[in-house]
């Protein structure tokens, strides 16, 4: 094993937090259960917030390996769940919050952090996926929990060319939803178009304040945008309707009424992936092996070394990605 390895560490220095490449030794993981060697780590909107000075002060603990995600295979095990050559997944659970994460050659975890990776996938295409795709699976179990089947009308995707977006458009179109992408870049349509999306909304269309109700055009959506764009959103879903929100690329604020939810029995289903219940976790991962086509997922992604993570964060906060970029932690 190697006595030391490369680790993207956040850590204060003059008042201001920093991510830098530091080497680090097996001593100075945690002392978890389970030492997981990584193959892959990923870059999603949170990893953007946390290289790039901390924003939003996602990381709370400092210093501290930035990555909210892993890949890799179970090196040593103390506990009975896991033995050596196990390949494995973390996907949130505090990873670059409060926990050493991704970023790093190796990482010390819980036993029950990890999740059993599915047959269908290499560990690289894991990360393809990594929080973006698997909270896509999330939001549309919700729906179809909910009770919205391909049946029930048009289903609306915004931020449809980021990461979340990406895998949304393709698990929708695989389960025979007829999907509209709403983006801000049209270069992106043709991509969008190869995922499944049937028809396009500008982004723009969705950014003004609009009626508290408005034509009913979807029989449910993903938003990951938040802001008024979920305002508009939900103004916009059909009697009976839900919308399934993770994200706030646009804002935190929620700037609606009561009454699509009151007038139009509309739901407003909250989607949360970090502390997600593992059951959710399996059923969301067993939705990706079964429904995400292998093409969809390398159309969608691409790899970087994570020597370039500083810029790579600032690239994702700044909407210059689309898809899904794997990091490479070797190089
Ligand atoms: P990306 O940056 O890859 O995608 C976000 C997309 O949102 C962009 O590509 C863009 O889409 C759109 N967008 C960006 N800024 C704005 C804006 N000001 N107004 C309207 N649309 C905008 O991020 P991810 O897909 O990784 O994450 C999306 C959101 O989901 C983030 O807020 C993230 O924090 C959240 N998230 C939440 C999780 C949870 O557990 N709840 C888990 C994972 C992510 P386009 O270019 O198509 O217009």
């Amino acid at each position: 094993m190697a006595q030391s390895f490369t680790a993207v560490v956040i850590e204060e220095q003059d008042g201001k937090a920093r991510a830098e490449l530091k080497q680090l030794t097996l001593a100075d993981l945690p002392d978890h259960e389970v030492l997981v060697e990584v193959e892959f780590s990923t870059l999603n909107y949170k990893d953007g917030l946390a290289v790039s000075g901390n924003r939003n002060k996602v990381v709370r603990k400092l210093p501290l390996v930035a990555g909210v995600d892993l890949a890799g295979r179970v090196v040593e095990s103390r506990s009975p769940a896991w033995k050596p050559g196990d390949r494995v997944v973390v996907n949130g659970f505090g990873l670059s919050e409060t926990e050493y994460g991704g970023y790093s050659r190796f990482a010390r975890v819980k036993p029950e952090w990890l999740l059993r990776l599915p047959e269908a996938f290499t560990t690289k295409q894991a990360m393809a996926i990594g929080t973006a795709g698997y909270t896509a699976a999330l939001c549309v179990d919700a729906l179809v929990n909910f009770g919205v089947s391909k049946d029930s009308g048009q289903v609306l995707v915004t931020g449809a060319a980021g990461g979340v977006g990406s895998v949304a458009v393709a698990l929708l179109t695989a389960a025979g939803f007829s999907v509209v992408a709403s983006t801000g870049r049209p270069e992106t349509h043709e991509y969008l178009k190869k995922l499944g999306a049937r028809s396009f909304v500008d982004r723009a269309k969705l950014a003004d304040k609009g009626r508290p109700l408005q034509k009913e055009l979807y029989a449910a959506a993903i938003d990951v945008v938040g802001g008024v764009t979920l305002a508009n959103v939900l103004a916009q879903t059909n009697y009976g309707g839900a919308v399934a929100a993770c994200g706030l690329a646009e804002s935190a604020d929620l700037p609606a009424t009561v009454l699509p939810h009151i007038l139009r029995s509309v739901a407003l289903l909250g989607v949360d992936s970090v502390m997600a219940p593992m059951a959710n976790r399996e059923k969301a991962w067993q939705r990706l092996a079964r429904d995400l086509p292998a093409q969809a997922l390398s159309e969608i992604t691409r790899v970087e070394p994570m020597s370039q993570i500083v810029k790579l964060g600032e690239s994702i906060l700044a909407n210059q990605v689309r898809g899904r970029i794997i990091i490479d932690v070797s190089k």
